[in-house]
């Protein structure tokens, strides 16, 4: 599934900002955005397309007003990103263009794809990619596991009014959102697999047999860190952030024993954040994983939070910062810009600003619908 950067919408309405008689804010039709556009290139009523912050857009003569401010190069090719900034006090995200700047659009539908027509890539900084810091080179990939769901969060402005109206007045846990680099440790079938966000990587544990295992854990357990290299794993073998948190928590012995243990097949997914990974925006003192997800593969279904207490528990692990653990969205009293609001604060994990929250809907009768709130603040602060 590759994300909705590039939509046709409708413009709902505009609003003044104070002090600005050049530019004006437009809300669509078909989400929650707010971006501000030249005053009279839109009548209302009128189609455009928008598109969302992280896009990366070809360098193309219709987005040349972007130079100097957004050009990026991503893979080697030229380009513009589009961030999150702040024109006279007013927030502004993504862009929206009149229609007409897309003839290729020839049949237009509000809330239409447009993304890959118009060759809009998602933006992501170097460090994200293989070669960065989270993985040596040598770190071989491999598709991710397809029995496993792979991380990934909706964020609220992308919904429209009918997903908001399904959304609201349910009860939903809300964490801290950890801006770091998504694992994935599972065990299925009798093998125990690590994974990033979109891949599997090799290990030293895959080469490594349940005996080994044993040893490993018994001599990391008994004697240290000293004896921990003679086990042929250790920090200085591991090929990736990934790994060095499966041996962290020895998680190649402790989630196979606990799944025999269940008579079930988990996946456990969270965030390592610290030290190496993403910027380390958070300035934690060294890296660490943090549960957000279990992932029955058996059932293909989530666990509910207080099971996944208990298995990040029984591991050994963290979780990510429990906000609340039931709280229930009313749009009513608090309508998005409010929640957007909420999102800031201090994170729970040091004494810099949080990314912003995550909500994960609680209600056992509906699969599992979750969304990020990020915050404003952290998006400006960091230009993101
Ligand atoms: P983004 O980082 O904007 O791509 O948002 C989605 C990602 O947030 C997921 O793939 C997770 O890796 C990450 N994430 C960080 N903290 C949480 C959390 N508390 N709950 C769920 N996902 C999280
Ligand atoms: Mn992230």
């Amino acid at each position: 599934m590759s994300r909705k950067l590039a939509t046709v919408t409708k413009v709902k309405k505009f609003f003044p900002i104070e002090g600005a008689d050049r530019i004006e804010a437009a809300i669509m039709t078909t989400n929650n955005w707010v971006c501000v556009v030249k005053k009279g290139e839109f009548a209302a009523d009128a189609w455009g397309v928008y598109f969302e912050i992280d896009s990366f857009l070809p360098k193309e003569e219709r987005y040349i007003f972007l130079d100097g401010r957004s050009n990026k190069t991503m893979d080697g090719v030229e380009g513009y990103r589009l961030k999150t900034v702040k024109l006279k006090k007013q927030i502004s995200q993504g862009l929206l263009m009149p229609l007409s700047a897309f003839p290729e659009i020839t049949n237009p539908h509000e809330g239409d794809d447009v993304t890959e027509l118009l060759n809009v890539k998602l933006y992501e900084p170097p460090d994200a990619h293989q070669g960065g810091r989270q993985m040596s080179n040598n770190c071989t990939l491999r598709p991710f596991p397809a029995f496993v769901r792979k991380t990934d969060q909706e964020r609220i402005q992308s919904f429209g009014t009918l997903q908001l109206m399904m959304l609201d007045n349910q009860k939903y846990e809300v964490t801290e959102k950890i801006d770091g680099t998504s694992a994935t440790y599972y065990f299925n079938k009798g093998r125990f697999g690590v994974c990033s966000r979109n891949h599997e990587v090799s290990t030293a544990f895959d080469k490594m047999n349940i005996l080994q295992r044993f040893i490993h854990w018994i001599t990391k357990t008994f004697f240290g860190k000293k004896s921990e290299t003679k086990s042929g794993i250790s920090a200085g073998v591991s090929q990736s952030v990934y790994e060095d948190m499966a041996i962290k928590y020895n998680l190649g012995t402790t989630l196979p024993a606990l799944c025999n243990k269940l008579g079930v097949n988990l996946a456990v997914q969270g965030e390592i954040a610290g030290t190496s990974v993403s910027s380390n925006r958070l300035k934690l003192d060294s890296a660490d994983f943090y549960v957000f997800d279990v992932f029955n593969i058996n059932t293909q279904e989530y666990m509910d939070a207080e099971e996944r207490y208990e298995i990040a528990r029984r591991l050994g692990l963290q979780h990510v910062p429990v906000i609340d653990k039931s709280y229930t969205l009313n749009l009513h009293e608090t309508p998005i810009e409010k929640l957007i609001e909420s999102a800031d604060g201090k994170s729970a994990l040091s004494d810099n600003p949080r990314e912003g929250l995550v909500y994960k809907s609680r209600n056992e009768n509906t699969p599992q619908v979750s969304f990020k709130v990020i915050s404003n603040n952290y998006l400006l602060k960091h230009s993101l």
